[in-house]
């Protein structure tokens, strides 16, 4: 990796995400700090400028579909593209008492349709390269389909969702949508859903279904035009998302992402990963 190679970050302006661009720009990388508020990410730039990095920024809000798209005009004009995409940005309101129908709409929009948003707007951007383009997504491990506490009851949609072949993204709305349903009319508690954090779980969940979904169709990218896609889980990090409680410093939370994004030996796509070990969905 070179300053030839372009990174574009989500959510940039604090905690998991600006430390990403913090570690990529350490590593030699053109980093493109985005957040939705300029104020917030051209403070951040001048932090990480105090610190001896230079990097870029850009407006970028990923529920703002003309923000999308200034961003892209410009990122054409200025680099002709990108060689990295780390989705970072995200929202969780399930730590306080406030669940109400409408946060859990906004938790889903961002959290999975912002992201899945960002990937077709920078896919047809990705740059060409003999290592290949990625695409990290800051997931959650309380969006496992499989694990022990907080799943998805309904057997049946586990395993539509587990199978990476019946993976669809008619199915993965579905799901969100009668999810939300459920909400609105006050029976999602007896719906199977997971049972805490659960609009924050579920979008996550969703994000890492279409994570394997965008693999298994980028698997036919020809040589040298390959895109790699792959999903993380932080841990749990000391940032506004969960009150600065977590365990994890951000420095921890960055590291498995950063690590993904500049993996170039290894032709790792469809993957979920946490302390650089695969985990399962
Ligand atoms: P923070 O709340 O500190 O940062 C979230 C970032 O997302 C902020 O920069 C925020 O911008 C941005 N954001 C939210 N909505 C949008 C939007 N519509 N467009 C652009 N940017 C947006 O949280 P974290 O750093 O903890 O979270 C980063 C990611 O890590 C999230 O995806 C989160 O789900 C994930 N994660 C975090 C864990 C943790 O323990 N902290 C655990 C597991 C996953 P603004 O400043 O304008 O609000």
């Amino acid at each position: 990796w070179s300053k030839e190679t372009v990174a574009v970050v989500t959510g940039g302006n604090r905690g998991i995400g600006l430390e990403i661009c913090r570690q990529l720009a350490a590593h030699g990388v053109t980093v493109i700090l985005t957040s939705r508020d300029p104020g917030a990410g051209l403070e951040s730039i001048k932090f990480l400028s105090e610190v001896g990095l230079s990097l870029i920024y850009h407006q970028l809000d990923i529920l703002d579909s003309s923000s999308i798209n200034r961003f892209i005009e410009w990122l054409k004009e200025n680099y002709g593209g990108l060689d990295i995409l780390v989705n970072n940005a995200g929202i969780n309101f399930n730590l306080g008492s406030d669940n109400s129908v409408e946060n859990a709409r906004k938790v889903v929009e961002t959290n999975y349709y912002g992201t899945k948003s960002m990937i077709e707007a920078m896919i047809p951007l990705m740059k060409p390269s003999v290592v290949g383009a990625r695409i990290v997504n800051v997931s959650s491990r309380l969006g496992r389909l499989n694990g022990r506490r907080n799943r998805i009851s309904n057997a049946a949609l586990r395993e539509q969702l587990s199978d990476v072949e019946s993976l669809s993204e008619e199915l993965i709305d579905t799901a969100l949508s009668t999810f939300l349903r459920q909400v609105d009319d006050g029976t999602w508690a007896s719906g199977g859903w997971p049972q805490v954090y659960t609009d924050y779980s579920l979008s996550k969940l969703a994000v890492n279904a279409y994570t394997r979904l965008m693999a298994r169709k980028l698997s036919d990218c020809r040589e040298h035009e390959k895109i790699f896609v792959n999903c993380y889980c932080p841990g749990w990090v000391k940032t506004a998302l969960t009150g600065y409680a977590g365990n994890n410093t951000v420095e921890e939370g960055a590291d498995t992402g950063v690590w993904l994004a500049l993996l170039s030996d290894q032709p790792i796509t469809g993957k979920f990963f946490a302390e650089r070990r695969e985990i399962n969905f």
